[in-house]
């Protein structure tokens, strides 16, 4: 078996980096960069085109490309998957196959630039990896679909795996769209000036305080009086407190991390 797939470098072959609407423009160096290689280019932008991440999309506050699995298979046919070697059930995306659509989605990828693979048997996301991402140049992500991919192409690229959580998806394009959220919201002016990731849950390990708005009075529950108040000494206080008292009942493990 040669390395590079016979189809590979033939002129039909688009990688498509395309864009819909707020992806469409040529891409900029220097800006915050997710590339998300995938077997469906259509679901990007997805929910990430919506408010304050599409809004920042669309203002270059960070940018997104997809890399399009499919451009990259054998043959005909563009096939991307095989079966498991060993036997068993369902396909595996083949490692020449997903190497080439790395190479061509880290072509120009400087500086800090981790190479994520969406994967139920990851690392747990969490807020730090967020925020560490967010200060990262970019970062590419690999949706895996079917049984995943060959693991020679997560051990030849020092591919990171990095889960959503205690379940298994069909895809890994949610998870991709759930972290970049997270990650993208931490980039500075993305949230506007009124918003605050320093209180938030999880960003000092304790969960956020209840919160609420108008009407004052709402199916006879009021609000709390000491939000009432004015007193702002006393109302940090009492949100400290029912955070304090959240993270214990709901997330001892969080609390026992303190
Ligand atoms: N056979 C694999 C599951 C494959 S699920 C296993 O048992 O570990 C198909 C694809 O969905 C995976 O390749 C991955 O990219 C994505 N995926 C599934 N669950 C995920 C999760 N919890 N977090 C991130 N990606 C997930």
């Amino acid at each position: 078996m040669t390395d590079i797939p016979k189809s590979f470098g033939r002129k039909s072959i688009t990688v498509s980096h395309k864009p819909r609407d707020l992806m469409e423009e040529k891409n900029l160096v220097g800006i915050w960069t997710a590339r998300i290689i995938t077997l469906f280019p259509n679901a990007f932008p997805g929910v990430l085109g919506e408010s304050l991440t599409g809004r920042a999309l669309k203002d270059r506050l960070w940018q997104l490309e997809t890399t399009d699995l499919r451009a990259f298979g054998i043959g005909k046919h563009r096939n991307v998957d095989d079966t498991p070697a060993g036997g068993g059930a369902g396909m595996v995306l083949r490692a020449d196959v997903v190497g080439p659509a790395i190479d061509e989605a880290m072509k120009g990828a400087g500086g800090q630039w981790p190479i994520i693979y969406l994967s139920p048997r990851g690392k747990p996301f969490d807020q730090a990896m967020a925020r560490s991402w967010a200060g990262c140049d970019g970062i590419t992500m690999l949706c895996g679909r079917f049984e995943g991919v060959d693991e020679r192409v997560l051990e030849h690229y020092n591919v990171q795996e990095v889960s959503l959580g205690d379940f298994v998806l069909t895809g890994g394009e949610i998870a991709a769209q759930a972290m970049i959220d997270a990650t993208v919201r931490l980039i500075p002016g993305v949230l506007g000036n009124e918003a605050s990731t320093e209180e938030e849950s999880h960003a000092n390990g304790l969960l956020e305080h209840p919160q609420y708005t108008r009407p004052a009075e709402w199916k006879g529950r009021p609000i709390p009086e000491v939000l009432m108040s004015g007193h702002h000494g006393k109302i940090e206080e009492w949100r400290r407190e029912m955070s304090e008292k959240i993270t214990r009942e709901r997330r001892p493990d969080m609390w026992g991390r303190k």
